[in-house]
């Protein structure tokens, strides 16, 4: 029963490389479900490329970093929060760096951990977190230890943005990016005063596509007549054909969708045409079988998917290993095999 990420380590870890040698200060980030790789395993890559600080998302994930080997300084991304007990507990520990995004929560930290190594957020066209322009420019910073100001910029993050925000800060302190393409990344750091760093956490990992793959495992094949009533909810086979159940569910994070931004036409044409599909008890699953991606049978379970194939040769066996398409930062496999 298992679901399989399947790496190509070489490849996988020049493209690393290559990233390191392009981004100088690169952060790499390691937080959620690692990217589908694990936060032990993003650790461990993390102290293998030498570099002297990673970034996780939340405080409880600066435990698992660590005990995936990782010794270094590690950047909460985000903001601390009064009442959040698990960053709260790390603002005394020197080798962690807190994110901070209002002004009053700056007084906080100092009043509750003196000493505190913080960077402080600005808040950009996302919208998200940070201090505007206007505050930047005059926060009460005694009593911290700050590390420098962070820019989030959008995924089409902007030099233009970038230069703006950095402009505001009355204290100089290292820019803390992300989201910039590599030239206007450099260009803002040669013209920047003070040492500048990158978060990368997407392009870092899954920025080479063949190093790595998901396969899910067939676990068994039926027959099954047109009409036939199969799976929890009983519904009918919509033709003579074969259901097929894989390895991979809801569990593994598989076949679940975010909304899509509905950028173009296309994209709202793909969206409709994918919601007939469903209406019609008929969705598209990630899983492919002899060469095509085949419907669910009915939604995925906790940890397998009914698929349906039509015809009258299964043309998969129990024990196969299928391709499965897969969201990196919704899946969790069961194993990780990689290939040196
Ligand atoms: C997640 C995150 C990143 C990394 O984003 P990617 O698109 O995965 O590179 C960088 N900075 C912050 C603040 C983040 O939350």
């Amino acid at each position: 029963m298992t679901l399989r990420l399947h790496i190509d380590a070489a490849r996988w870890r020049t493209h690393q490389e290559e990233t390191l040698r392009q981004v100088r200060g690169l952060v790499p980030v390691a937080k959620g479900n690692g990217y589908g790789f694990g936060l032990d395993l993003l650790a461990q890559e993390s102290s293998r490329l030498g570099v002297d600080v990673i970034a996780v998302g939340i405080a409880q994930e600066v435990e698992a970093v660590r005990s995936g080997g990782w010794d270094g300084d590690v950047v909460v991304l985000n903001p601390w929060r009064p009442g959040d007990d698990a960053a709260t507990a790390l603002l005394s520990d020197c080798r962690v760096i807190t994110t901070v995004s209002r002004a009053d929560d700056l007084r906080r930290i100092a009043d509750a951990a003196p000493g505190s190594r913080v960077i402080v957020e600005l808040l950009t066209s996302m919208l998200r977190h940070g201090v505007t322009p206007a505050e930047a420019a005059d926060l009460d910073l005694s009593g911290l230890a700050l590390e420098g100001w962070a820019i989030h910029l959008p995924a089409t993050g902007s030099l233009a943005e970038a230069r703006e925000l950095a402009s505001a800060p009355q204290v100089e302190a290292p820019f803390w990016l992300s989201h910039l393409s590599l030239d206007d990344y450099q260009r803002f750091s040669a013209e920047s005063s003070v040492p500048t760093r990158m978060r990368v956490g997407t392009r870092l990992w899954l920025g080479d596509k063949q190093a790595y793959r998901t396969t899910a495992t067939v676990l068994d094949v039926h027959r099954v007549s047109r009409g036939t009533p199969l799976g929890y909810h009983q519904g009918k086979a919509p033709r003579n054909g074969f259901v097929v159940v894989v390895s991979g569910g809801t569990a593994h994070g598989v076949a679940l969708a975010a909304p899509v931004p509905q950028r173009s036409a296309r994209q709202r044409l793909v969206t409709v045409a994918e919601g007939v599909l469903s209406a019609t008890g008929q969705a598209l699953s990630p899983f492919t079988l002899a060469g095509k991606k085949r419907p669910f049978a009915e939604p995925p379970h906790m940890h397998s998917s009914m698929l349906f194939l039509p015809g009258s040769d299964p043309m998969v066996k129990v024990g196969d290993e299928v391709p499965v398409t897969t969201r990196m930062t919704t899946v969790t496999a069961d194993e990780i095999v990689k290939r040196p």
